[in-house]
């Protein structure tokens, strides 16, 4: 055998050596990951690998030079880190690749959200009387609609600012959904209220500055009614995602989630709504969608297309908010549209639900 076919076979050998420790090595890194899980360490260490390198670097003996073998070795631990990553999204109760199966959140009257049929969820931002809610709902049941939203806790801004009726304004809502079979979707800021709010509400709103307030989300996780999660002001789509769990993890599986704008530089709309987050989500996830127009954009002039857009890339339905008279409202007067405009908006929207089915 002649010297180069001697040295291509021991090449070769020394291929398969590399490859089993590399196997070996990602079965631990799996098992770091799965560590990494149960203590709520992050995955990604650059501390570490810096370390590593740096000992690495410290014992090489050339022929490769500093440079080659840290571009190696960094393609190693990256590797580890992506394994490491999809291993644990398996794991999450909210993933895909746990459950498969889209979840489908059902209501009593019939309503179901998640399962194709694109729903909408319209209503002031805040419950203010009995007659401004009831202006909407009477005009929502007119259109056959199933859902209505309204605040009765508001976290605002300013503490100066209207902060919501309270329970007089779960009452107002309960109302409409005797009145006329409306869910009444209601935000819920405090975890001692859950209890209370089960009398009135049969979806619990967890609003963007609470995306993280996890007594809050452990609380949602513990009752037994749907959970409606909104994305945070600046949440990642990973913190949105590891939100959701909380409340799955804590024993509630119906949760529906919300993207509803995050805060970039722009400033020509009142939040970026980030609508790649859409099919990211059902991808990552098995839980519905929607997409809140008003928040995101706080533009009434660009809330029709944008809402096509949502359910153009796959939302389960599209959130805004309508008040009778917006001039006067007590919270976001700038963007809720009146009666009229919602009608136009309403038929449009509808068209194109319509186009999916
Ligand atoms: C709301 O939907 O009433 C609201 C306050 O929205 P967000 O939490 O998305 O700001
Ligand atoms: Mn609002």
């Amino acid at each position: 055998m002649s010297e180069l076919n001697n040295l291509r076979n021991r090449i070769e050998e020394i291929n398969f050596s590399i490859l089993e420790l590399l196997s070996e090595r990602g079965q631990i890194a799996k098992k770091i990951g799965q560590e990494k899980l149960k203590s709520g360490t992050d995955i990604y260490d650059p501390m570490r690998e810096k370390e590593m390198l740096n000992r690495l670097l410290e014992t090489n003996k050339g022929p490769y030079d500093d440079n080659v073998i840290k571009q190696l070795f960094k393609e190693i631990f990256k590797a580890s880190t992506e394994l490491q990553q999809s291993e644990n999204e398996k794991h999450l109760l909210v993933s895909r690749k746990l459950k498969p199966e889209d979840t489908v959140v059902s209501f009593d009257n019939g309503a179901k959200i998640g399962d194709k049929e694109k729903i909408f969820v319209f209503g002031p931002c805040s419950v203010e009387s009995y007659d401004q809610v009831d202006a909407v709902a009477q005009d929502l049941a007119a259109k056959g609609q199933k859902f209505i939203r309204g605040g009765a806790f508001k976290p605002r801004t300013s503490p100066y600012d209207f902060q919501g009726l309270g329970e007089e304004g779960l009452e107002i809502l309960k109302e409409m959904n005797k009145k006329y079979g409306l869910n009444v979707v209601s935000e819920i800021v405090n975890p001692a209220h859950f209890e209370m709010a089960d009398l009135y509400v049969d979806v619990f709103q967890i609003g963007a500055r609470n995306m993280q307030n996890f007594e809050l989300l452990k609380e949602a996780g513990r009752s037994n009614k749907p959970v409606l999660l909104k994305r945070g002001l600046s949440a990642t789509i990973e913190e949105f995602i590891y939100a959701a769990e909380y409340i799955h993890s804590n024993g509630n599986s119906q949760i529906i989630l919300c993207e509803r704008g995050i805060r970039t530089y722009e400033k020509a709309t009142r939040n970026t709504l980030d609508i790649s987050a859409v099919p990211i989500l059902k991808q990552g996830t098995h839980l519905p969608v929607l997409v809140d127009v008003t928040h995101s954009t706080g533009r009434k002039d660009i809330m029709l297309p944008v809402a096509k857009a949502a359910l153009a890339v796959g939302a389960d339905g599209v959130m805004a908010e309508v008040h009778p008279d917006p001039a006067v409202a007590l919270s976001d007067a700038g963007q809720q549209m009146d009666l009229n405009e919602f009608d136009y908006f309403f038929n449009e929207i509808d068209k194109t639900r319509q186009l999916y089915l």
